[in-house]
């Protein structure tokens, strides 16, 4: 475990002197620089990504780990799946697993070899093969169709993901079910410079056997929805190969071989959509005496109409103009408006974006069904991965950037209270003497995101008051903010232009255009679209838009089903034909329904116990076995993970329940063995005493023993196993 030049394999073992940032740099550094990426803070496991290949994830390096405590062998993933795994079957609770990080840090890595892990131990009879397939099968699926290419990352995580596999209280895995949160649908449509859309259309263009039947040309900037940020091919990720793992990784999970015709279909309509043009159309302009426009490549929308097996009339005037309601509900009658140019190509990307987003939400659905356990499986323990987008700053950060940075505030604050307070908490209530030690927390900042009623504004509901009351714009978005928030620290809209504004976040500060906060936010999906796709002749369109019973709760339509896509709604919550006065219960929106499931998976999380991996990326090129120090000990500072093991070594590194520890350690001292008749304390004492324990070693609480460091914790151990 001590190798010589390798640093200290636990930071809670750094010398008094050196629990310092400037302490942990050094040691990380050392270690990083000896292709040891993974370090302990007591139980956590940090993790620093080397942006290349390490020989260390093989079977052969999974059987060291099988059964060893985490501070008998090398720091890894495997040792915290273990422990995991163990504390599941020991104590049949829940377990879930924080992987958090920025963009690029390696969560989606860290979870994928967790799952690998835990495949591989968990028991096996035929029927927890066949579920463990299907649940490391569904990545390369949704990494397909959600993730994409990023300036941060090459394969960045669009979406949030959160994995549950269920075991029976035999410890063999019964099945499974993802939640998934906010995908990033407008990616569809436009994205930065020098990214890509979703690796799918990649993937689709380069199976140039499939191209014909779907009118397509193999070469992606024919299409201006992938030509607009100019990037096509991406080192390291081959399309190709990858499709054919997806193909794959479908058939394993039981799908039709027409599901992926069908989802194939769609991707195409999408890619030739974003070619179709529009022009105004004098003739009925003149007749109607507004602006009317035509589809100026109708042979186009024809090949699109055929994909998606809609009705060409349909889906043409669904694209060119708008039904409006008109009179009292009883006798309302629908009147068509022409929409502009500007109007067409709008509706021409929301059909788009809102195509994409059911398209993800049935293929997440799919897999649930496909991996979910039967009902006699029903009482079953589980451990739950979360592996979302990671906090990040981008040249333009829109709603997108909002919604995933203040869910990164949420998972850092679920940290804060569970290690960093409830840590002291327990301090106290054993009545262990103990300084009090600082850490930055992060809850001013969501208050003010989140807000509290009508007393205490804040974002969320002031950008919710905003889309549905009055005529607002960026700029009086931004005005509305400022006059609420202009006393938190955490808020600046003085800098920038008068669309813009600032959150001071944990992980520094952002600067949010509001540009298309408000459309983002009413997430409108107009009835006309969808009642032209429901005219198709292909189920799984007429599925796709069909609203499924909803599981209850908050989400409103497009939830639910056997396990549910959270957060991301599917058609939108402003459903409905603009301009028209809608019901008396007001429409939910994207931020609202965003929030909402992100507080309902904290809640989930807080109820099992928590493992942690904080992943740290090493710098921003994706260079190979480089750590950029500024970037790390930046990292280092707002993850607190120095505050992290200056908690845990106070925090001592062992604490038991006296009970326990005389029930394990009882052999170890003849006066104890075979039979002790004192307190547990008492107990515990005469063993330390007759190893030789120091007093000073340890602290005695109300009900536990604390042991200080990690070598008395060993020598107890040892003299347990001579
Ligand atoms: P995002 O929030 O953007 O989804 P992420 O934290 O999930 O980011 P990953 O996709 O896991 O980041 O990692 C980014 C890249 O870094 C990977 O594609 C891989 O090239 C490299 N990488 C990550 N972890 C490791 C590792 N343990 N070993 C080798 N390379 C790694
Ligand atoms: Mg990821």
């Amino acid at each position: 475990m001590f190798k010589q030049g390798e640093g200290l394999y636990d930071m809670c073992l750094l010398g008094n002197d050196k629990v310092s940032e400037e302490g942990f740099m050094e040691n990380l550094t050392t270690r990083f620089n000896t292709r040891n990426i993974y370090t302990y803070i007591g139980e956590q496991v940090v993790s620093v990504n080397p942006f290349c290949y390490l020989d260390m994830y093989s079977e052969a390096t999974m059987d060291e780990y099988i059964g060893r405590a985490m501070y008998e062998v090398s720091p890894h993933i495997y040792a915290l799946a273990d422990d995991t795994y163990r504390e599941l079957m020991s104590s049949k609770e829940n377990q879930c697993v924080l992987i958090t990080g920025e963009s690029g840090a390696g969560k989606t890595e860290a979870s994928k070899i967790f799952m690998q892990y835990i495949a591989y131990i968990s028991s096996s009879s035929s029927m927890a093969g066949d579920i463990k397939d299907k649940l490391l099968k569904s990545n390369p699926i949704l990494e397909a169709f959600g993730n994409a290419t990023t300036l941060r990352n090459n394969n960045s995580s669009r979406f949030g993901k959160y994995m549950e596999i269920q075991f029976d209280y035999g410890g063999a895995p019964v099945g499974g079910r993802i939640s998934q949160y906010l995908l990033e649908k407008s990616r569809v449509v436009t994205r930065g410079e020098g990214e890509r859309s979703f690796h799918v259309f990649y993937q689709l263009l380069s199976q140039t056997g499939r191209l014909a039947a779907l009118s397509l040309d193999a070469d992606p900037s024919a299409y201006n929805y992938l030509a607009c940020s100019g990037l096509y091919s991406v080192p390291g990720i081959r399309d190709a190969a990858d499709f054919k793992e997806m193909e794959n990784a479908m058939r394993v999970l039981g799908w039709a071989k027409a599901d992926l015709d069908n989802c194939m279909r769609i991707l195409a309509a999408i890619l030739h959509l974003g070619n179709l043009d529009f022009e105004p159309d004098a003739r009925a302009s003149a007749d109607l005496n507004t602006d009317c426009v035509a589809v100026s490549n109708p042979q186009l929308l024809a090949i699109v109409a055929d994909l998606l097996q809609v009705d060409y009339g349909a889906l043409e005037s669904a694209l060119k103009s708008r039904s409006i309601s008109s009179g009292a509900s009883a006798r309302q009658s629908h009147i068509m408006v022409p929409l502009d140019l500007d109007q067409a190509y709008f509706t021409r990307d929301a059909l788009c974006k809102g195509l994409y987003a059911a398209l993800f939400e049935w293929v997440v659905d799919r897999i649930n069904l496909n991996i979910q356990a039967s009902a006699s499986n029903a009482s079953e323990v589980v451990i739950g991965v979360l592996d979302i987008y990671g906090f990040e700053i981008m040249e333009l950060n829109s709603f997108e950037q909002f919604c995933i940075n203040y869910c990164n505030e949420k998972l850092q604050q679920l940290f804060i209270n569970k290690v960093l307070k409830s840590e002291q908490a327990e301090y106290a209530a054993e009545g262990i003497a103990w300084t009090e030690i600082d850490y930055f927390d992060n809850e001013p900042i969501i208050s003010m995101i989140e807000g509290k009623g009508r007393a205490q504004p804040g974002i969320i509901p002031l950008l919710d008051e905003a889309c549905l009351v009055g005529r607002n714009t960026p700029v009086t978005v931004v005005e509305k903010f400022a006059g609420s928030l202009s006393a938190s620290a955490h808020f600046d809209a003085t800098v920038g232009e008068p669309e813009e504004f600032v959150i001071d976040h944990y992980a520094g500060a952002v600067m949010y255009n509001t540009g298309s906060f408000l459309f983002k936010n009413k997430d409108t999906f107009f009835d006309d679209l969808v009642m032209a796709l429901m005219t198709s002749a292909n189920s799984m369109v007429v599925e796709m838009f069909t609203p499924k019973a909803s599981a209850g709760g908050g989400g409103g339509r497009g939830r639910g089903g056997p396990s549910s896509s959270a957060g991301g709604s599917r058609f939108g919550s402003g459903r409905g034909r603009q301009g028209a006065g809608g019901g008396k219960t007001r429409p939910k929106t994207a931020g609202y329904k965003f929030k909402t499931s992100v507080c309902e998976l904290i809640e989930k999380l807080d109820a099992c116990t928590p493992h942690y991996i904080r992943c740290i990326k090493s710098n921003d090129e994706k260079r190979a076995n480089y750590l950029d120090a500024e970037r790390v000990r930046h990292q280092i500072v707002y993850l607190n993970l120095v505050e992290t093991v200056r908690v845990r070594r106070a925090g001592f590194c062992n604490r038991q329940p006296y009970e326990r520890f005389l029930w394990r350690y009882k052999m170890i001292s003849p006066q104890t063995w075979p039979v002790w008749r004192g307190s547990p304390r008492d107990g515990v004492v005469a063993i330390l005493d007759h190893i030789g324990v120091d007093r000073s070693e340890y602290e005695l609480g109300r009900t536990k023993l604390f042991i200080k460091d990690a070598p008395t914790f060993m020598l107890v151990e040892q003299r347990r196993i001579e």
